[in-house]
């Protein structure tokens, strides 16, 4: 089983690029592409590495190519190339990797991984659990689905990267995992907006309602105490995490449960609900926006008054 050392890295934005700088201050040799070559530019400068001009340069020579880009369907094109030369397939050798840390449709990530077992290439998801900050930190959590001998040779850049590490099963497993446990997040997040715009509408204070629910009914509860308390009551609204990926996310989890025939009617309707609030208030804005879908429905606001 050959170590891993040199690394193909495509997508160099707000998580790639901590994600990326960590494997070149790791030791790997890591070349990096997005498809905005200023993003490329600003990686070099800030980490070094090599800069690709083109998807088959990031991929020639490499032992490994981890994409951390918007969803499945641009991970499919950038591969695969659907119609187009210029893809990571072209340039990857037999026994290489590709390793898709983004969050994309699970079903999408057994396909993939189906294309590329005739040319030798092997496929491994490895969504993060974990935002930015996290990122900066290497101390994402790390899914892993793969074949376990595939896994075991990519553990080296998952250590370089994150705090802990879950192998999950075979490929797709994990980005299932992902995106369940996004649905569970994002689900927690506006069941604790939903009941504090009640409670101010009531005349209840939105500090209090925060730090009240969390010993007295929701235990540990992190949207309230990571993104309600400092994110929403002080409308600091930067957690680094788009509305719009919330939304992508729980699609995939709602695809998930359908293709296998799941029942889960909350996860529809809060699905519905995150999709439509990004409709009204826009895909890039901070998840914790959301916020604003309940405060105008209701007439009020949970910004704290000091
Ligand atoms: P981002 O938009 O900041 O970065 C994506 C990068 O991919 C951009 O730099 C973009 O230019 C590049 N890109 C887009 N299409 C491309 C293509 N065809 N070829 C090459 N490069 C291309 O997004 P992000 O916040 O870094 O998120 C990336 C992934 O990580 C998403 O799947 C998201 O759901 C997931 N994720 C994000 C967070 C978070 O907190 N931001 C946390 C966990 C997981």
């Amino acid at each position: 089983m050959s170590k891993i050392s040199k690394i193909g890295f495509i997508g160099v934005g707000n998580m790639g690029n901590p994600m990326a700088g960590h494997l070149v201050k790791a030791g790997f040799d890591v070349t990096v592409y997005d498809i905005r070559p200023e993003m490329v530019r600003a990686f070099v400068t800030q980490h070094g590495g090599t800069p690709a001009g083109s998807l088959v340069e990031v991929a020639e020579g490499a032992d490994a190519v981890i994409t951390m880009l918007p969803d499945d369907k641009v991970v499919r094109k950038v591969v695969l190339g659907e119609g187009s030369e210029n893809c990571v397939a072209a340039g990857l050798a037999q026994g290489s990797v590709v390793i898709d840390m983004s969050t994309s449709n699970p079903t999408g990530t057994r396909g993939l991984a189906e294309a590329l077992q005739p040319r030798g290439i092997a496929g491994v998801d490895a969504p993060v659990m974990g935002g930015v900050v996290f990122a900066r930190d290497a101390t994402l959590d790390i899914m892993v689905g793969g074949d376990k001998e595939v896994v075991a040779r990519c553990r080296p850049l998952f250590e370089a990267m994150g705090r802990s590490i879950i192998h999950c099963g075979g490929v797709g497993t994990a980005h299932a995992l992902k995106a369940l446990a996004n649905y569970v997040n994002a689900c927690a997040l506006i069941n604790a907006i939903e009941a504090m715009a009640i409670g101010k509408k009531f005349g209840l204070d939105a500090r209090l309602m925060a730090e009240a629910l969390i010993p007295m009914c929701a235990g540990r509860n992190h949207p309230i105490e990571k993104k309600v308390i400092p994110h929403i009551l002080t409308r600091k609204y930067g957690t680094g995490m788009a509305m719009g990926f919330i939304a992508k996310d729980l699609k995939i989890a709602m695809e998930t449960a359908k293709s296998i025939g799941a029942f889960a009617p909350l996860g529809e309707r809060v699905s519905e609900l995150w999709s439509d609030a990004v409709e009204k208030l826009g895909f890039d804005l901070d998840q914790t926006q959301i916020v604003r879908y309940w405060e105008e429905a209701n007439g009020v606001s949970l910004t704290e008054e000091r």
